[in-house]
């Protein structure tokens, strides 16, 4: 490399940092910018919860969890393996471990020392970091347009690597301002639309169930639905009831299929089993036997186990002739049907589907259209259920834009980036 090649990085999330990484430990001069007034917010919110950082099943598992996506992220997850990613984890000094569920997280669950620990050896590896500092896209001469505290400033770069997240929680910088940028100069993108979101349901909750049973969960059910082609869905786990229908992993794990049912015929009905697993000729016997004087909601708790929003969620959904008859309510429990009518928005989802279409990039995540600008990270068109494949997906991404804008400058040491 005769003079240092200077690389912008834009957006300080999981993709950038690791754009930044490789760039800069590839001989590139590297300066990251962010919206925001400090890198790695979204991230540092993924640990609240505790940070799943990525799983442990085998490779064939984990690349399907990308559904249509899965060839497109098989080539970088190949490229920078969970696997790797756990080691590159440890090598900053942070423990990690699989924990019952095959899940990968911190020792300490937390994304915070990790931020820290990583944007320490960014800065001594000579990345320069500018935050408030949002990108308004290219001016007529080429360079990179930024609103600053100091006014609008415009930045020469030898390559760009943009990573400016989905649109979920816009309030911590992803907030998809880019996507009229993008689309203004000819990129295909994918409108962006909440995936691992919750749903509304047809007419909402009624202000009973809203007041007394928002926020509660409902602990081992299974949800089963037909989406628009008749393929049946079915999977069990907890859901919880939010103030306007349902959310909750089980919710968040089928929410692909349930947003784009909903898109294609305006509605879906979901069946909800309350006793999965009970089979329904004991669920029968069991509402069947004599109750005496006891109320139905005592007869249910007792012998099968239905109580709070359980039971709320009956006498919510089924007319008073069918809970009084034990045929009916038997079958009702074992296939409560409920009609969501909308997905919640973007903003409130853990993340958003749609973004940068792959046909728009080449192998190594350069748009196709504008040479030298690489795209990393959720920004991109692909979606994953939570389990730690969105981190993972993102960190591979960076790693793959950051080695081919490397590879673009033309360093000398491009492979030492990977
Ligand atoms: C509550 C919650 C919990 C989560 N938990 C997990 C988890 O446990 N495991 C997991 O795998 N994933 C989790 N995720 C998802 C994960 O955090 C994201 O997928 C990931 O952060 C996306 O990384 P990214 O680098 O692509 O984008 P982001 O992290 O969103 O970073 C994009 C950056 O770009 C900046 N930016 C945007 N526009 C501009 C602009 N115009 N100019 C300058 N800068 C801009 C933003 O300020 C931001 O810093 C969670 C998400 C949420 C909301």
């Amino acid at each position: 490399m005769k003079t240092m090649s200077t690389v912008a990085v834009i957006g300080g999330g999981p993709a950038g940092l690791m754009a930044a990484e490789v760039l800069a430990a590839g001989g590139a001069q590297v300066d990251v910018y962010d919206a925001m007034p400090s890198a790695g917010r979204k991230f540092l919110l993924a640990g609240v919860g505790g940070m799943n950082i990525t799983h442990s099943e085998p490779s064939e598992a984990f690349v399907s969890r990308y559904g249509a996506r899965a060839p497109a992220i098989r080539s970088l997850l190949d490229a920078f393996s969970p696997n790797a990613l756990r080691a590159w984890i440890e090598a900053l000094g942070i423990e990690t471990f699989v924990g019952s569920s095959g899940r990968v997280f911190p020792r300490d669950m937390k994304a915070a020392p990790l931020l820290r620990a990583w944007l320490h050896r960014l800065r001594e590896s000579g990345v320069r970091f500018h935050v408030r500092h949002r990108w308004q896209g290219w001016s007529t001469d080429g360079a990179l347009r930024f609103f600053s505290p100091l006014g609008e400033i415009h930045v020469a770069a030898d390559a760009v690597v943009l990573a400016l997240g989905g649109a979920s929680w816009p309030r911590l910088g992803s907030d998809g301002g880019w996507v009229p940028l993008l689309a203004a100069c000819g990129v295909d993108v994918a409108p962006l639309v909440p995936a691992n979101c919750g749903f509304d349901v047809a007419g909402g909750w009624s202000a009973h169930l809203r007041t007394r049973f928002a926020g509660q969960p409902l602990k081992t059910v299974a949800l089963r639905f037909a989406d628009a082609s008749g393929r049946t869905h079915e999977r069990r786990g907890e859901l919880m009831l939010s103030d306007t229908g349902i959310e909750g992993s089980l919710v968040y794990a089928l929410a692909a299929p349930l947003r784009d049912t909903i898109a294609a015929q305006g509605a879906v009905v979901v069946q909800l089993d309350l006793l999965p697993d009970k089979h329904p000729e004991r669920v029968v016997a069991d509402v069947s036997h004599p109750r005496g004087a006891r109320s139905l909601s005592s007869h249910l708790a007792s012998r099968a186990g239905i109580r709070g929003a359980k039971m709320a969620l009956l006498r919510e959904i089924l007319p008073p002739g069918e809970l009084s008859d034990p045929a009916r309510l038997a079958h009702a429990i074992k296939s409560l049907p409920i009609t969501l009518a909308a997905p919640r928005p973007v903003a409130e989802a853990i993340s958003s589907a749609g973004g940068v279409r792959f046909e728009a990039l080449d192998q190594h995540l350069m748009l196709r259209g504008l040479h030298g600008v690489f795209c990393a990270g959720e920004m991109l068109d692909w979606e994953a259920p939570t389990g730690g494949y969105l981190l993972t997906a993102c960190f591979a991404s960076g790693r793959m834009a950051g080695q081919g804008a490397l590879r673009y400058v033309g360093c000398e040491n491009a492979s030492s980036g990977s």
